[in-house]
Protein backbone atom coordinates (compact mmCIF):
# COMPACT_ATOMS: atom_id res chain seq x y z
CA UNK A 1 0.00 0.00 0.00
CA UNK A 2 1.05 3.49 -1.07
CA UNK A 3 1.44 5.99 2.03
CA UNK A 4 -0.68 8.44 -0.74
CA UNK A 5 -3.52 5.82 -0.76
CA UNK A 6 -5.20 7.88 1.85
CA UNK A 7 -4.44 11.35 0.84
CA UNK A 8 -6.62 13.80 -1.13
CA UNK A 9 -4.30 13.40 -3.73
CA UNK A 10 -5.63 9.77 -4.50
CA UNK A 11 -8.59 11.06 -5.33
CA UNK A 12 -10.52 8.78 -2.98
CA UNK A 13 -12.58 11.49 -1.65
CA UNK A 14 -14.20 13.35 -5.45
CA UNK A 15 -17.75 12.39 -5.28
CA UNK A 16 -18.64 9.77 -7.88
CA UNK A 17 -21.44 11.69 -9.16
CA UNK A 18 -24.43 8.86 -9.06
CA UNK A 19 -26.95 10.76 -8.10
CA UNK A 20 -27.08 13.31 -11.49
CA UNK A 21 -26.57 10.17 -13.32
CA UNK A 22 -29.29 8.75 -12.13
CA UNK A 23 -31.47 11.73 -12.36
CA UNK A 24 -30.38 11.98 -15.97
CA UNK A 25 -30.91 8.57 -17.01
CA UNK A 26 -34.62 8.56 -15.53
CA UNK A 27 -35.52 12.17 -17.23
CA UNK A 28 -34.52 10.35 -20.24
CA UNK A 29 -37.21 7.52 -19.41
CA UNK A 30 -39.25 6.18 -16.32
CA UNK A 31 -37.33 3.12 -15.32
CA UNK A 32 -37.83 0.30 -12.74
CA UNK A 33 -34.65 0.06 -10.93
CA UNK A 34 -33.29 -2.99 -12.25
CA UNK A 35 -33.82 -1.78 -15.75
CA UNK A 36 -31.88 1.21 -14.65
CA UNK A 37 -28.91 -0.32 -12.75
CA UNK A 38 -28.41 -2.05 -16.11
CA UNK A 39 -28.63 1.73 -17.88
CA UNK A 40 -26.18 2.89 -15.05
CA UNK A 41 -23.74 0.47 -15.56
CA UNK A 42 -23.83 0.85 -19.83
CA UNK A 43 -22.50 4.29 -19.16
CA UNK A 44 -19.06 3.16 -18.36
CA UNK A 45 -18.71 5.68 -15.94
CA UNK A 46 -18.36 4.01 -12.92
CA UNK A 47 -15.20 1.42 -12.74
CA UNK A 48 -16.07 -0.82 -10.71
CA UNK A 49 -19.94 -0.37 -11.41
CA UNK A 50 -21.54 1.29 -7.90
CA UNK A 51 -22.59 -0.96 -5.31
CA UNK A 52 -26.39 -1.63 -5.55
CA UNK A 53 -27.40 -1.55 -2.35
CA UNK A 54 -26.38 1.73 -2.19
CA UNK A 55 -28.12 2.54 -5.66
CA UNK A 56 -31.46 1.90 -4.47
CA UNK A 57 -31.09 3.30 -0.85
CA UNK A 58 -30.11 6.45 -2.89
CA UNK A 59 -32.98 6.12 -5.09
CA UNK A 60 -35.22 5.92 -1.76
CA UNK A 61 -33.68 9.21 -0.50
CA UNK A 62 -34.32 10.74 -3.50
CA UNK A 63 -37.78 9.76 -3.42
CA UNK A 64 -38.09 10.78 0.06
CA UNK A 65 -36.27 14.84 -0.80
CA UNK A 66 -39.11 14.96 -3.88
CA UNK A 67 -37.04 14.50 -6.62
CA UNK A 68 -38.35 11.64 -7.81
CA UNK A 69 -41.92 10.53 -7.96
CA UNK A 70 -42.39 6.21 -8.41
CA UNK A 71 -45.38 4.11 -9.28
CA UNK A 72 -45.90 0.42 -8.63
CA UNK A 73 -46.40 -2.33 -11.32
CA UNK A 74 -49.10 -4.76 -9.84
CA UNK A 75 -48.64 -7.74 -12.96
CA UNK A 76 -48.56 -11.10 -11.78
CA UNK A 77 -45.43 -11.17 -10.35
CA UNK A 78 -43.97 -9.45 -7.78
CA UNK A 79 -45.25 -5.73 -7.41
CA UNK A 80 -41.95 -2.94 -8.92
CA UNK A 81 -41.73 0.30 -8.91
CA UNK A 82 -41.30 2.70 -11.29
CA UNK A 83 -39.36 5.83 -11.25
CA UNK A 84 -39.70 9.23 -12.67
CA UNK A 85 -37.84 12.65 -12.48
CA UNK A 86 -40.20 14.94 -10.80
CA UNK A 87 -40.68 18.72 -11.03
CA UNK A 88 -38.29 19.25 -8.11
CA UNK A 89 -36.23 16.63 -10.07
CA UNK A 90 -35.78 18.19 -13.15
CA UNK A 91 -34.83 21.81 -11.11
CA UNK A 92 -32.30 19.16 -9.24
CA UNK A 93 -30.66 18.31 -12.55
CA UNK A 94 -30.31 22.05 -13.95
CA UNK A 95 -28.65 23.00 -11.01
CA UNK A 96 -26.48 19.98 -11.46
CA UNK A 97 -25.19 20.82 -14.45
CA UNK A 98 -24.71 24.19 -13.54
CA UNK A 99 -23.00 23.40 -10.12
CA UNK A 100 -20.46 20.84 -12.17
CA UNK A 101 -19.96 23.41 -14.64
CA UNK A 102 -18.26 25.45 -11.94
CA UNK A 103 -16.64 22.47 -10.32
CA UNK A 104 -14.70 21.57 -13.65
CA UNK A 105 -13.78 25.44 -14.30
CA UNK A 106 -12.32 25.38 -10.86
CA UNK A 107 -10.55 22.27 -11.58
CA UNK A 108 -9.04 23.75 -14.88
CA UNK A 109 -8.00 26.29 -13.49
CA UNK A 110 -5.96 24.01 -10.62
CA UNK A 111 -4.82 22.05 -13.60
CA UNK A 112 -3.52 24.78 -15.29
CA UNK A 113 -1.85 26.11 -12.07
CA UNK A 114 -0.23 22.72 -11.05
CA UNK A 115 0.87 22.85 -15.08
CA UNK A 116 2.85 26.50 -14.95
CA UNK A 117 4.26 25.67 -11.92
CA UNK A 118 5.68 22.64 -13.44
CA UNK A 119 6.67 24.38 -16.32
CA UNK A 120 8.59 27.19 -14.34
CA UNK A 121 10.40 24.30 -12.76
CA UNK A 122 11.54 22.99 -15.91
CA UNK A 123 9.62 19.85 -15.62
CA UNK A 124 12.63 17.31 -15.48
CA UNK A 125 14.10 19.01 -12.28
CA UNK A 126 11.98 16.84 -10.31
CA UNK A 127 13.16 14.08 -11.88
CA UNK A 128 16.80 12.79 -10.92
CA UNK A 129 19.18 13.71 -13.61
CA UNK A 130 20.10 10.25 -14.63
CA UNK A 131 16.69 9.41 -15.77
CA UNK A 132 15.89 12.80 -17.13
CA UNK A 133 19.35 12.07 -19.58
CA UNK A 134 18.03 8.16 -19.85
CA UNK A 135 14.67 9.22 -21.17
CA UNK A 136 15.85 12.34 -23.56
CA UNK A 137 18.28 9.55 -25.08
CA UNK A 138 15.37 7.05 -25.90
CA UNK A 139 13.44 10.09 -27.31
CA UNK A 140 16.31 11.02 -29.59
CA UNK A 141 16.76 7.32 -31.26
CA UNK A 142 13.49 6.95 -31.52
CA UNK A 143 13.53 10.29 -33.75
CA UNK A 144 16.12 9.27 -35.49
CA UNK A 145 14.13 6.08 -36.27
CA UNK A 146 15.66 3.84 -34.31
CA UNK A 147 13.40 1.19 -32.47
CA UNK A 148 14.87 0.97 -28.44
CA UNK A 149 16.24 -1.87 -26.76
CA UNK A 150 13.88 -3.63 -24.85
CA UNK A 151 15.63 -3.86 -21.42
CA UNK A 152 15.37 0.46 -22.51
CA UNK A 153 11.50 -0.63 -22.84
CA UNK A 154 11.64 -2.15 -19.94
CA UNK A 155 13.08 0.90 -17.60
CA UNK A 156 10.64 2.82 -18.53
CA UNK A 157 8.00 1.12 -17.77
CA UNK A 158 9.42 0.40 -14.57
CA UNK A 159 8.70 3.71 -13.37
CA UNK A 160 5.92 3.78 -10.66
CA UNK A 161 3.06 5.86 -13.15
CA UNK A 162 2.83 8.59 -10.15
CA UNK A 163 6.84 9.21 -9.42
CA UNK A 164 8.42 12.47 -10.91
CA UNK A 165 10.46 10.01 -13.67
CA UNK A 166 6.23 9.13 -15.60
CA UNK A 167 5.61 12.36 -15.05
CA UNK A 168 8.63 13.70 -17.17
CA UNK A 169 8.31 10.44 -19.37
CA UNK A 170 4.53 11.77 -19.65
CA UNK A 171 5.86 15.46 -20.62
CA UNK A 172 8.02 13.77 -23.12
CA UNK A 173 5.61 11.74 -24.71
CA UNK A 174 3.44 14.42 -25.46
CA UNK A 175 6.38 16.67 -26.76
CA UNK A 176 6.85 13.78 -29.22
CA UNK A 177 3.66 13.51 -30.37
CA UNK A 178 3.50 17.44 -31.40
CA UNK A 179 6.74 16.48 -33.05
CA UNK A 180 6.05 13.83 -34.84
CA UNK A 181 2.31 14.38 -35.57
CA UNK A 182 2.13 17.83 -36.10
CA UNK A 183 0.05 18.12 -33.09
CA UNK A 184 -2.89 16.89 -34.74
CA UNK A 185 -4.90 14.09 -33.67
CA UNK A 186 -7.83 11.59 -34.89
CA UNK A 187 -10.55 9.54 -33.80
CA UNK A 188 -10.48 5.48 -34.97
CA UNK A 189 -14.33 5.13 -35.46
CA UNK A 190 -15.01 1.01 -35.24
CA UNK A 191 -18.26 -0.82 -36.15
CA UNK A 192 -18.39 -4.05 -35.21
CA UNK A 193 -19.77 -6.66 -37.67
CA UNK A 194 -20.54 -9.81 -36.14
CA UNK A 195 -21.52 -10.69 -32.78
CA UNK A 196 -20.91 -14.30 -32.83
CA UNK A 197 -19.29 -17.28 -30.56
CA UNK A 198 -15.97 -17.96 -31.77
CA UNK A 199 -13.92 -20.93 -31.17
CA UNK A 200 -11.14 -19.57 -30.54
CA UNK A 201 -12.11 -19.29 -27.02
CA UNK A 202 -9.43 -16.38 -26.00
CA UNK A 203 -9.98 -15.96 -22.41
CA UNK A 204 -10.89 -11.71 -22.25
CA UNK A 205 -13.37 -12.01 -25.40
CA UNK A 206 -16.77 -11.99 -25.06
CA UNK A 207 -17.34 -13.88 -28.12
CA UNK A 208 -15.64 -17.21 -26.94
CA UNK A 209 -18.31 -20.11 -27.35
CA UNK A 210 -17.19 -21.92 -24.39
CA UNK A 211 -18.16 -18.81 -22.16
CA UNK A 212 -21.48 -18.68 -22.83
CA UNK A 213 -21.77 -14.81 -22.99
CA UNK A 214 -23.05 -14.41 -27.04
CA UNK A 215 -24.75 -17.52 -27.74
CA UNK A 216 -26.45 -16.31 -31.20
CA UNK A 217 -25.16 -14.64 -34.27
CA UNK A 218 -26.68 -11.36 -34.54
CA UNK A 219 -25.01 -9.24 -37.98
CA UNK A 220 -25.97 -5.97 -38.31
CA UNK A 221 -27.23 -5.09 -41.86
CA UNK A 222 -24.45 -4.11 -44.74
CA UNK A 223 -26.95 -1.07 -45.15
CA UNK A 224 -26.74 -0.66 -41.44
CA UNK A 225 -22.77 -0.57 -41.30
CA UNK A 226 -22.53 1.41 -44.43
CA UNK A 227 -24.23 3.89 -42.89
CA UNK A 228 -23.08 4.20 -39.59
CA UNK A 229 -19.58 4.42 -41.10
CA UNK A 230 -20.90 7.11 -43.38
CA UNK A 231 -22.12 8.94 -40.50
CA UNK A 232 -18.59 8.87 -38.44
CA UNK A 233 -16.84 9.78 -41.12
CA UNK A 234 -18.99 12.92 -41.60
CA UNK A 235 -18.88 13.41 -38.27
CA UNK A 236 -14.69 13.89 -38.85
CA UNK A 237 -13.01 10.50 -37.84
CA UNK A 238 -10.10 9.66 -39.39
CA UNK A 239 -10.43 6.11 -39.42
CA UNK A 240 -13.22 3.65 -40.09
CA UNK A 241 -12.78 0.24 -38.81
CA UNK A 242 -14.99 -3.04 -39.78
CA UNK A 243 -14.27 -5.19 -36.89
CA UNK A 244 -15.07 -8.87 -37.77
CA UNK A 245 -14.61 -12.35 -35.46
CA UNK A 246 -11.97 -14.64 -36.51
CA UNK A 247 -14.07 -16.90 -38.76
CA UNK A 248 -16.22 -14.15 -40.56
CA UNK A 249 -14.67 -14.72 -44.03
CA UNK A 250 -12.28 -12.93 -46.28
CA UNK A 251 -14.61 -12.72 -49.31
CA UNK A 252 -17.59 -11.56 -47.29
CA UNK A 253 -15.32 -8.96 -45.14
CA UNK A 254 -14.03 -7.91 -49.70
CA UNK A 255 -17.91 -7.34 -50.48
CA UNK A 256 -18.23 -5.12 -46.99
CA UNK A 257 -15.50 -2.91 -47.35
CA UNK A 258 -16.28 -2.13 -50.92
CA UNK A 259 -19.16 -0.92 -49.93
CA UNK A 260 -18.38 1.16 -46.87
CA UNK A 261 -15.20 2.52 -49.29
CA UNK A 262 -17.39 3.72 -51.62
CA UNK A 263 -18.91 6.02 -49.72
CA UNK A 264 -16.10 7.54 -47.32
CA UNK A 265 -14.30 10.76 -48.46
CA UNK A 266 -11.07 10.82 -49.27
CA UNK A 267 -9.54 11.61 -46.19
CA UNK A 268 -10.99 9.00 -44.13
CA UNK A 269 -9.10 5.38 -44.00
CA UNK A 270 -10.61 1.99 -43.87
CA UNK A 271 -9.57 -0.43 -42.04
CA UNK A 272 -9.75 -4.06 -41.45
CA UNK A 273 -9.60 -5.40 -38.28
CA UNK A 274 -10.44 -9.47 -38.82
CA UNK A 275 -8.96 -12.89 -38.45
CA UNK A 276 -5.28 -13.93 -39.35
CA UNK A 277 -4.72 -13.96 -43.45
CA UNK A 278 -2.62 -15.14 -46.25
CA UNK A 279 -1.03 -12.44 -48.42
CA UNK A 280 -3.17 -12.56 -51.11
CA UNK A 281 -6.09 -12.46 -49.07
CA UNK A 282 -4.76 -9.12 -47.70
CA UNK A 283 -3.91 -7.79 -51.23
CA UNK A 284 -7.25 -8.20 -52.16
CA UNK A 285 -8.68 -6.41 -49.04
CA UNK A 286 -6.29 -3.77 -50.60
CA UNK A 287 -8.27 -3.63 -53.91
CA UNK A 288 -11.37 -2.81 -52.50
CA UNK A 289 -10.37 0.31 -50.43
CA UNK A 290 -8.62 -1.18 -46.81
CA UNK A 291 -5.20 0.50 -46.35
CA UNK A 292 -4.80 -0.63 -42.89
CA UNK A 293 -4.92 -3.92 -41.57
CA UNK A 294 -5.36 -4.20 -37.37
CA UNK A 295 -3.89 -7.04 -36.38
CA UNK A 296 -1.61 -7.54 -32.56
CA UNK A 297 0.30 -10.01 -30.95
CA UNK A 298 -1.77 -9.71 -27.60
CA UNK A 299 -0.48 -10.16 -24.05
CA UNK A 300 -0.99 -13.55 -22.98
CA UNK A 301 -1.00 -14.86 -26.51
CA UNK A 302 -0.52 -18.83 -26.19
CA UNK A 303 -1.31 -19.11 -22.89
CA UNK A 304 -5.12 -16.98 -22.89
CA UNK A 305 -5.50 -17.68 -26.65
CA UNK A 306 -5.09 -20.81 -28.51
CA UNK A 307 -3.22 -18.54 -31.09
CA UNK A 308 0.84 -19.49 -31.18
CA UNK A 309 2.60 -16.18 -30.46
CA UNK A 310 5.58 -16.83 -33.58
CA UNK A 311 2.55 -17.75 -35.44
CA UNK A 312 0.55 -14.15 -35.04
CA UNK A 313 4.34 -12.63 -35.50
CA UNK A 314 4.14 -14.30 -39.31
CA UNK A 315 0.57 -12.96 -39.54
CA UNK A 316 1.88 -9.81 -38.49
CA UNK A 317 5.43 -10.05 -41.42
CA UNK A 318 2.46 -10.67 -43.98
CA UNK A 319 0.41 -7.69 -43.77
CA UNK A 320 3.83 -5.38 -44.49
CA UNK A 321 4.35 -8.13 -47.31
CA UNK A 322 1.11 -7.13 -48.84
CA UNK A 323 2.19 -3.40 -48.58
CA UNK A 324 -0.58 -2.48 -46.42
CA UNK A 325 -0.25 -0.60 -43.24
CA UNK A 326 -0.57 -1.96 -39.59
CA UNK A 327 -1.96 -0.99 -36.76
CA UNK A 328 -1.06 -3.06 -33.53
CA UNK A 329 -2.00 -1.87 -29.77
CA UNK A 330 -0.10 -3.64 -26.85
CA UNK A 331 -3.17 -4.88 -25.62
CA UNK A 332 -5.55 -6.49 -23.51
CA UNK A 333 -4.08 -4.57 -20.49
CA UNK A 334 -4.27 -5.77 -16.92
CA UNK A 335 -2.18 -4.92 -13.82
CA UNK A 336 -1.04 -8.47 -13.99
CA UNK A 337 1.25 -8.10 -16.52
CA UNK A 338 4.67 -7.54 -16.00
CA UNK A 339 6.91 -4.84 -18.04
CA UNK A 340 9.20 -7.27 -19.92
CA UNK A 341 5.69 -8.78 -21.37
CA UNK A 342 4.80 -5.54 -22.35
CA UNK A 343 7.95 -4.75 -23.77
CA UNK A 344 8.32 -7.99 -25.71
CA UNK A 345 4.83 -6.68 -27.40
CA UNK A 346 5.26 -3.13 -27.85
CA UNK A 347 8.22 -4.92 -29.82
CA UNK A 348 7.04 -7.54 -31.73
CA UNK A 349 4.78 -4.40 -32.60
CA UNK A 350 7.59 -1.65 -33.90
CA UNK A 351 9.55 -4.20 -35.52
CA UNK A 352 6.76 -5.15 -37.77
CA UNK A 353 6.53 -1.50 -38.37
CA UNK A 354 2.86 -0.55 -36.68
CA UNK A 355 2.36 3.05 -37.67
CA UNK A 356 -0.55 3.20 -35.77
CA UNK A 357 0.09 2.20 -32.19
CA UNK A 358 -1.09 2.20 -28.29
CA UNK A 359 -2.68 1.01 -25.46
CA UNK A 360 -5.57 -1.03 -24.82
CA UNK A 361 -7.43 -2.23 -21.49
CA UNK A 362 -8.55 -5.25 -20.77
CA UNK A 363 -12.26 -4.96 -19.92
CA UNK A 364 -13.30 -7.74 -17.87
CA UNK A 365 -16.12 -9.24 -19.12
CA UNK A 366 -18.73 -11.11 -16.67
CA UNK A 367 -18.90 -14.38 -17.74
CA UNK A 368 -15.50 -14.68 -19.09
CA UNK A 369 -12.73 -16.62 -17.41
CA UNK A 370 -11.49 -12.53 -16.47
CA UNK A 371 -14.90 -11.72 -14.64
CA UNK A 372 -14.18 -9.99 -11.46
CA UNK A 373 -10.21 -9.55 -11.95
CA UNK A 374 -9.07 -6.31 -11.44
CA UNK A 375 -8.66 -3.61 -14.10
CA UNK A 376 -5.30 -1.76 -15.00
CA UNK A 377 -5.68 1.60 -13.59
CA UNK A 378 -5.81 4.63 -15.36
CA UNK A 379 -2.67 5.85 -14.42
CA UNK A 380 -0.51 2.61 -15.72
CA UNK A 381 -2.70 2.79 -19.08
CA UNK A 382 -1.21 6.11 -19.42
CA UNK A 383 2.01 5.49 -18.55
CA UNK A 384 2.13 1.88 -21.20
CA UNK A 385 0.86 5.07 -23.68
CA UNK A 386 4.01 7.41 -22.95
CA UNK A 387 6.04 4.68 -23.23
CA UNK A 388 4.79 3.77 -26.61
CA UNK A 389 4.85 7.07 -27.60
CA UNK A 390 8.65 7.89 -26.61
CA UNK A 391 9.74 4.76 -27.94
CA UNK A 392 7.56 4.52 -31.51
CA UNK A 393 9.17 8.07 -32.22
CA UNK A 394 9.15 9.19 -35.69
CA UNK A 395 7.80 5.58 -36.79
CA UNK A 396 4.28 5.86 -34.71
CA UNK A 397 2.80 8.76 -35.38
CA UNK A 398 -0.62 7.62 -34.28
CA UNK A 399 -1.01 6.59 -30.96
CA UNK A 400 -4.26 5.31 -29.42
CA UNK A 401 -5.45 4.64 -25.84
CA UNK A 402 -8.68 2.73 -25.45
CA UNK A 403 -10.65 3.72 -22.90
CA UNK A 404 -10.66 7.28 -23.70
CA UNK A 405 -8.37 7.97 -20.69
CA UNK A 406 -7.63 11.57 -20.27
CA UNK A 407 -4.07 11.34 -18.41
CA UNK A 408 -2.79 9.05 -21.41
CA UNK A 409 -3.88 12.19 -24.07
CA UNK A 410 -2.47 14.30 -21.84
CA UNK A 411 0.77 12.02 -22.12
CA UNK A 412 1.24 11.98 -25.88
CA UNK A 413 -1.92 9.49 -27.25
CA UNK A 414 -3.55 11.29 -30.25
CA UNK A 415 -6.10 8.78 -31.40
CA UNK A 416 -9.22 7.55 -29.03
CA UNK A 417 -11.62 5.02 -29.97
CA UNK A 418 -15.47 5.12 -30.91
CA UNK A 419 -17.71 2.07 -31.79
CA UNK A 420 -20.50 0.21 -32.43
CA UNK A 421 -21.99 -2.79 -33.24
CA UNK A 422 -20.21 -5.81 -31.82
CA UNK A 423 -18.03 -5.28 -28.95
CA UNK A 424 -15.48 -8.00 -27.68
CA UNK A 425 -15.13 -6.35 -24.60
CA UNK A 426 -19.23 -6.27 -23.81
CA UNK A 427 -21.85 -8.84 -22.91
CA UNK A 428 -23.72 -7.43 -25.68
CA UNK A 429 -23.64 -5.65 -28.86
CA UNK A 430 -23.98 -1.62 -28.86
CA UNK A 431 -26.91 0.06 -30.74
CA UNK A 432 -25.34 3.67 -30.68
CA UNK A 433 -22.41 4.71 -29.36
CA UNK A 434 -20.46 1.90 -26.95
CA UNK A 435 -20.61 3.46 -23.45
CA UNK A 436 -21.98 6.46 -25.09
CA UNK A 437 -18.88 7.65 -25.96
CA UNK A 438 -19.48 9.81 -29.16
CA UNK A 439 -17.76 11.13 -31.86
CA UNK A 440 -17.98 14.99 -30.21
CA UNK A 441 -17.47 13.35 -26.76
CA UNK A 442 -13.86 12.36 -27.96
CA UNK A 443 -13.27 15.16 -30.57
CA UNK A 444 -13.53 17.31 -26.89
CA UNK A 445 -11.51 15.18 -25.23
CA UNK A 446 -8.42 15.44 -28.07
CA UNK A 447 -9.20 19.58 -28.60
CA UNK A 448 -9.11 20.19 -24.30
CA UNK A 449 -5.40 18.71 -24.30
CA UNK A 450 -4.54 20.96 -27.04
CA UNK A 451 -4.56 19.00 -30.20
CA UNK A 452 -5.96 19.90 -33.61
CA UNK A 453 -8.48 16.98 -34.69
CA UNK A 454 -8.12 15.43 -38.25
CA UNK A 455 -5.05 14.03 -40.04
CA UNK A 456 -4.86 14.74 -43.81
CA UNK A 457 -2.67 11.88 -44.25
CA UNK A 458 -3.84 9.18 -42.06
S1 LIG B 1 -10.38 -12.39 -29.78
FE1 LIG B 1 -10.86 -12.91 -31.90
S2 LIG B 1 -10.09 -15.00 -32.15
FE2 LIG B 1 -10.23 -14.64 -29.95
S3 LIG B 1 -12.25 -15.40 -29.35
FE3 LIG B 1 -12.48 -13.23 -29.81
S4 LIG B 1 -13.10 -13.15 -31.97
FE4 LIG B 1 -12.25 -15.18 -31.58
Amino acid sequence: MDVLDSCACSGGNLPRFVQPVLLALLAREPMHGYALMQKLEETGLFVPSPDMTGCYRMLRDMERSGVLETTTDKGDGPSRRKYAVSALGRRCLNRWTASLTSNRDHLDRVLALLAAVREESGEGLLCPEEDRIFMENVRNKAMAGNIPRKEEIVRLLSYAPDSPQAVYLGYLARQTASAVAGNRAGVWAAVGVDCAPCSMNCAFCAFGESWGVIRETHEWSAERIVDTARRYASEGASWIVLRTTEHYGAARLRELAGAVSAVLPPDCVLVANTGQMNVEEIRRLGEVGVKVMYHALRLGEGRDTPFDPVGRCQALERIREAGMVLAHLVEPLGPEHGNEEIAGVLLAALQAGAQICGVMARSNVPGTPFEGRNAVSDIRLAQVAAVVRLCGGVNTPYVCVHPPVSQAVEWGANVVVVESGAVPRDKKEAEGDWRGFSMEDARRLLVRHGYAVGFCDA
